[in-house]
């Protein structure tokens, strides 16, 4: 059944908006096709795309939670402090994208400590949230929350609970949690994924979103918010705004498709997801209504 447009609903419940602020040749799924040694030679786009964005939530009226690389706001210090002055979140995606089941723990370690660190001085805010590199948290990394918790971050958004070939713990909980048994103030949220007759559906944005057509991405949030009674935790790339990013050779079909398709609807599909439902920062969604979870985002159901 396909619901009525959320957009008669005054502005509830609010979901998650979520940007992973990285240049198109820092896909993970490119990574084989473009060393990191190579990264300082290519054309930076992330200003351009992220001018849309932010231009894009600004009329909107949203407010979003940016995880950004390390080495992009090194190089682009301003953006970095105007994403901050605009209200937005800022947050931590790693230094250099390195997906955390290749890392060693104490590598992990010093690799969130520099990255906060350096994010919060450019920003001038503190950082309280992180999201792994290609949700590369898994069973092969079970210090890496509270590496994370003792670091100073509050809260991790790592998991998208799916089978995948890339990313993914199909086994992993659909919805916010607390994954420390000691810290209870640390929380896991999860992308969304939908339950559809007993499979998992993803349904939080990236490729999936430039896939299906916009009325199944919308059908799917409605539906967590109507009947799972549960925000939805959605997230996209400024790269997939930019359908004139150069075209990398030697790639699959599949990985030529995934990081390609549809890359001139997104900007036109995000508008429409704006103006739909209501969006804000994770932090303002999850973080400070953690003591109450869940009944304080029920609450917010008219
Ligand atoms: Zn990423």
């Amino acid at each position: 059944m396909l619901l009525g447009s959320p957009a008669a609903v005054p502005c509830r419940p609010v979901n998650a908006l979520s940007l992973d602020v990285e240049e198109y040749f820092q896909v993970s799924a490119l990574e084989r096709h473009i060393p990191r040694a190579h990264w300082e030679r290519l054309p930076s786009r992330i200003e351009a795309s992220m001018e849309r964005l932010l231009e894009l939530l600004e009329s909107s009226g949203a407010r979003a939670t940016f995880f950004t690389l390390g080495w992009v706001a090194e190089r682009h210090p301003g953006l970095i402090r105007r994403l901050v002055a605009e209200g937005h979140e800022l947050a931590s995606h790693g230094y250099a994208h390195i997906r955390v089941n290749r890392q060693e723990r104490r590598a992990f370690a010093e690799d969130i400590r520099r990255t906060k660190a350096l994010l919060e001085d450019i920003g001038g805010v503190e950082v309280r949230g992180y999201r792994a590199a290609s949700y590369s948290l898994d069973a092969s990394t079970p210090w890496a929350y509270a590496e994370l918790y003792a670091a100073g971050y509050g809260y991790s958004s790592s998991l998208y609970p799916i089978r995948h070939d890339h990313y993914g713990n199909p086994q992993g909980p659909r919805f916010v949690h607390q994954p420390l048994p000691d810290a209870p103030d640390f929380i896991e949220i999860p992308v969304s994924t939908l339950n559809w007759f007993g499979q998992r559906l993803p349904c939080g944005g990236g490729g999936f979103f430039r896939l299906y057509p916009y009325a199944v991405s919308r059908w799917a949030i409605a539906r967590i918010n109507r009947v799972e009674e549960m925000p939805a935790v959605f997230y996209l790339h400024p790269w997939e705004l930019d359908p004139g990013q150069p075209r990398q050779s030697g790639l699959s079909l599949k990985t030529r498709l995934r990081h390609e398709l549809n890359l001139g609807r997104t900007e036109a599909r995000l508008r429409r997801l704006l103006g739909d439902f209501c969006w804000d920062r994770m932090d303002r969604v999850f973080v400070l209504g953690r003591a109450t979870l869940p009944e304080s985002l029920l609450g917010c159901w008219p």
